[in-house]
């Protein structure tokens, strides 16, 4: 079996005693923010006077970066980091919060990793159209041994078909993980709406939605956040990698659903088809940015095998998962609703994705769909 953690065996029921003292009235305050490899989350805490009641009430901190260029070439500079949204802290519990931040350079211009300002531009543009998104976020359980959690240390598990939302102990491995994520979602404001056991044995989704423009982004990092920090309690990592495991294995996507109220409302089929349409001509430009390594990650994954089209080629169909856009059935039926974009890998930079399809579906300007 695959081993945990170091830290998971430490005595938990001692810990309890001093987690439940009380605080004198102050506030800790877990900052949150994406690494400059555009994938890792780092945090730290500090402890406020108050609670703080609006996001205007944190102030702005700062951070050493690393950064490492070439093989062992590093160096090291200061970065602030500006608070952007606030939720509870499940962990350490009321007052207590986390808060997302956005990372700027000295020059306090965004580092080259933070994509939320050029997303909320452009959200801030089509502001009108009210878009909505909902992510599937799909992982994949890993063994401090990099190895999927519960899978035989040499070989492996019985082939795929009975594990996707399978229930039993010889389906569904790290449960525990998902029911505990799930109510610290709850908990901390995120508008998780679901969560299932996937087609690989260890590999899990979760769902947040729908949420407007840019909340889009700032939830699903934050639900990323309490995922690995979950995870680092029970003493396994979750794994973002497209395609953990080469072969006849299922990869791990980020399926992004759009909405905007014009396809919501009667006959809002047809705007769906005119949203297609004008995905189908920027393909290119949407797969440079549905991974961090412009679609060097997703390669492995896009191959017009298990659940997904390749990714050389833009499709849509009705009820078609292996079509690159796919229109649920039930939305064709309604002739209104939404569309899912099946391409964004699992560890796409959410703000990154939504940018793309707002501006390709709602702005006329070519440039807006590139970088930040
Ligand atoms: P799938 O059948 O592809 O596995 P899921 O049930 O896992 O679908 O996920 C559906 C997603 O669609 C959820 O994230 C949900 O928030 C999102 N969604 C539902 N309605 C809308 C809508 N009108 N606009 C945008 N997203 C939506
Ligand atoms: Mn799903
Ligand atoms: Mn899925
Ligand atoms: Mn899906």
């Amino acid at each position: 079996m695959t081993t945990a953690s170091a830290s998971s065996h430490l005595n938990k029921t001692v810990r309890q005693q001093y987690m439940s003292l009380p605080q004198g009235g102050k506030c800790q305050v877990t900052y949150i923010w994406i690494d400059n490899n555009g994938q890792d989350l780092h945090s730290k805490t500090r402890t406020l006077e108050t609670e703080p009641k609006s996001i205007e009430e944190i102030p702005e901190w700062s951070f050493c970066e690393i950064c490492r260029f070439q093989q062992d070439q590093k160096f090291y500079r200061e970065m602030f980091l500006i608070p952007a949204c606030m939720f509870r802290d499940p962990f350490t519990l009321d007052p207590n919060k986390l808060v997302l931040c956005e990372v700027l350079k000295n020059d306090r211009l965004p580092s080259e990793t933070n994509h939320r300002m050029g997303c909320k531009k452009v959200m801030d543009q089509v502001k009108e159209h009210q878009i909505w998104f909902g992510m599937e976020q799909e992982y994949t359980l890993l063994g401090m041994d990099g190895h999927p959690f519960g899978w035989p240390q040499w070989g492996f598990p019985a082939p795929q078909g009975p594990y996707h939302c399978g229930v039993g102990a010889d389906k569904a491995v790290g449960r525990d993980i998902v029911d505990c994520h799930y109510k610290a979602c709850l908990y901390a404001g995120i508008r998780i709406c679901g969560a299932n056991a996937e087609a690989m044995q260890s590999q899990w989704e979760f769902q947040v939605g729908p949420c407007e423009g840019i909340e889009m982004g700032d939830q699903l990092w934050v639900a990323r956040f309490l995922l690995h920090r979950v995870c680092e309690d029970f003493g396994v990592l979750a794994t973002l990698d497209p395609k953990p495991v080469e072969g006849n294995w299922n990869g791990a996507g980020g399926h992004m659903n759009v909405s905007t109220k014009q396809m919501r409302e009667e006959g809002g089929l047809q705007y769906i088809e005119q949203a297609i349409e004008k995905l189908s001509k920027r393909h290119k430009e949407h797969i440079k940015v549905y991974d961090p390594h412009g679609g060097q990650d997703n390669v492995r994954r896009l191959t017009g095998h298990h659940e997904t089209a390749n990714i050389n080629k833009f499709t849509a169909g009705v009820a078609d998962r292996f079509a690159s856009i796919r229109i649920p059935l039930q939305v064709s039926h309604d002739n209104k609703g939404y569309f899912e974009d099946r391409r964004p890998a699992a560890n796409c930079d959410p703000y990154l994705v939504t940018k793309a399809i707002a501006s390709t579906c709602l702005l006329d300007d070519v440039e807006q769909v590139r970088g930040c």
